[in-house]
């Protein structure tokens, strides 16, 4: 299969644009979009042929279930059942945007989208592109994100071709994502409200709109736990890793930069090829063949949008072991640290 790149500019696009994409999409094949948060990888969530083409096409495990894309409070009543009072206001406070909703399923909405499960997530993406391609086709679209299963989440056009060029039938490029972490996950479908994952819509944030607002524990472990399996079954499996060993070295930043130059050394003594993730207020700190910044400790944003995009780098540069900072100080900071540390395979050192 031959991949088309369509490039369309978010702020500027017309309907005919996006054509090809909505007849795609309503025939049962696949079109990478950009979202304010990754790429995602979109199918006809009402299509199982579909869905069972993304899974192929990311080499996903298919119990890990899929996010349902809509553009309208319509679009939630056609996938969900039994919504609830707190979910609803949720919905209602943060959508469209990095918000995915947990509630039980309508039973039109196949087991193959929900990896078996009977309850659906839902997300409605505040993206100009992703908004208009869900409007536009009529289809609501399950999209995981657009990378091979357990490769970081693609932040640009260019890495979901790195990924899935000749799977999928169209990558929409629409440029660069603004967020560049996934949705934050919270279950709605019981009680109270669960968060899942962690993203830029914060446990605090949700409080201001409803009171009784949990984390599964399995989150905010770092390390793995016996026992505790996390309840959105995508977060059990390794994820977002560069191909190189990642350590992360926690401590005050002379400590930790003392520490990663001494491991660089030991490293490049032995032959190997090494990298250091820092920020723009440390870089100058290291001494390292590649010093990279993943953003600015005083603009956590900038944090959480260089995330991916760095761990792919270390990819495309070869380095075999990479040691970065902890940027678990801020606000968004657990986010990004839940995904650095599977990342890492969970190797965390303080120094
Ligand atoms: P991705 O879109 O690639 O970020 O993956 C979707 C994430 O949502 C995965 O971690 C899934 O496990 C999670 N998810 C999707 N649907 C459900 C559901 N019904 N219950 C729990 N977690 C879900
Ligand atoms: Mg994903």
């Amino acid at each position: 299969m031959v991949t088309k790149v369509q490039k369309i500019n978010p702020d500027n696009f017309i309907a005919e644009e996006l054509e090809d994409a909505c007849n795609i999409l309503r025939s049962g094949g696949l079109v990478a979009f950009p979202t304010e948060t990754v790429y995602g990888l979109g199918g006809d969530a009402f299509n199982p042929l579909a869905s069972s083409k993304i899974y192929e096409a990311k080499g996903r495990p298919s119990d890990n279930p899929l996010i349902v894309h809509i553009a309208s409070m319509e679009d939630l009543y056609r996938v969900a059942d039994g919504i609830t009072d707190s979910g609803l206001k949720l919905a209602e406070a943060f959508w469209p945007g990095p918000l995915t909703i947990i509630f039980k399923k309508k039973k039109e909405v196949p087991l193959s989208t929900t990896g078996g499960l009977s309850t659906v997530a839902v997300r409605m993406p505040s993206h100009a592109v992703a908004m208009e391609l869900i409007r536009q086709s009529g289809v609501c679209i399950a999209a995981p994100s657009a990378n091979k299963s357990g490769r970081p989440s693609p932040v640009k056009a260019e890495h979901v071709i790195d990924d899935l060029d000749g799977r999928i039938d169209m990558v929409i490029d629409g440029g660069g994502t603004g967020i560049g972490i996934e949705s934050s996950i919270v279950d709605a479908s019981g009680s109270g409200i669960v968060i899942l994952r962690p993203g830029y819509i914060t446990k605090d944030m949700l409080l201001n709109v409803v009171d009784n607002v949990t984390a599964d524990p399995a989150i905010e472990s770092r390390r793995p736990k016996e026992g505790i399996t996390a309840k959105a079954p995508g977060m059990k499996y390794r994820h977002y890793a560069p191909e190189g060993e990642l350590l992360i070295v926690e401590g005050s930043p002379s400590a930790v930069a003392g520490k990663i130059n001494m491991l660089v050394e030991e490293k490049e003594k032995e032959g190997y090829k090494t990298a250091v993730i820092a920020t723009d207020e440390t870089k100058d700190l290291y001494k390292c063949e590649i010093i990279k910044s993943i953003g600015s400790r005083k603009n956590e944003a900038s944090i959480a949008a260089g995330l991916y995009g760095i761990l792919r780098e270390m990819d495309y540069l070869g380095a075999q072991y990479i040691y970065s900072e902890s940027f678990d100080n801020d606000i968004l900071g657990g986010a990004v640290m839940n995904r650095m540390i599977k990342a890492a395979a969970y190797h965390i050192v303080h120094a």
